[in-house]
């Protein structure tokens, strides 16, 4: 659970939000972008040309990585969102890449969304 809780986080993934069906088969978003999985998480695809979008085995974890849908750009090389940018005293922060309303989560661990259209200038 905390290994999949891990990749659910790592791709933006809300508890809400994944739909796993009985054969393993679940879709998301990645930076924005829809992927899905049909192996429990263990592979993720990009949906719109298949590519592989995330590997996650105990012998190879790694992350085929694009642009933020809504702000164009790559992570930052700390790995933050390039719209969000580092954060004091946040634990994790997501600008919800143009699909969700971004979050952070602060290190009490209180989960707080950002307030609707204070991301809408393009960056
Ligand atoms: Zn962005």
């Amino acid at each position: 659970m905390y290994q999949l809780k891990l990749r659910m986080a790592r791709l933006n993934i809300t508890e809400n939000d994944k739909k796993w069906d009985k054969a393993g088969y679940s879709e998301s978003y990645h930076r924005g972008h829809e992927v899905y999985t049909a192996d429990n998480g263990t592979h993720w695809y990009y949906k719109d040309n298949n590519e592989l979008a995330e590997v996650n085995t105990t012998e190879n974890s790694k992350i085929y990585d694009r642009p933020c849908k809504r702000c164009g750009k790559m992570p930052t090389r700390e790995g933050y969102d390039y719209c969000l940018g580092k954060i004091e005293n946040v634990d994790s922060a997501c600008c919800g890449h143009g699909v969700y309303r971004g979050y952070v989560v602060l290190r009490s661990g209180k989960y707080i969304r950002l307030p609707r259209g204070i991301l809408k200038k393009k960056v």
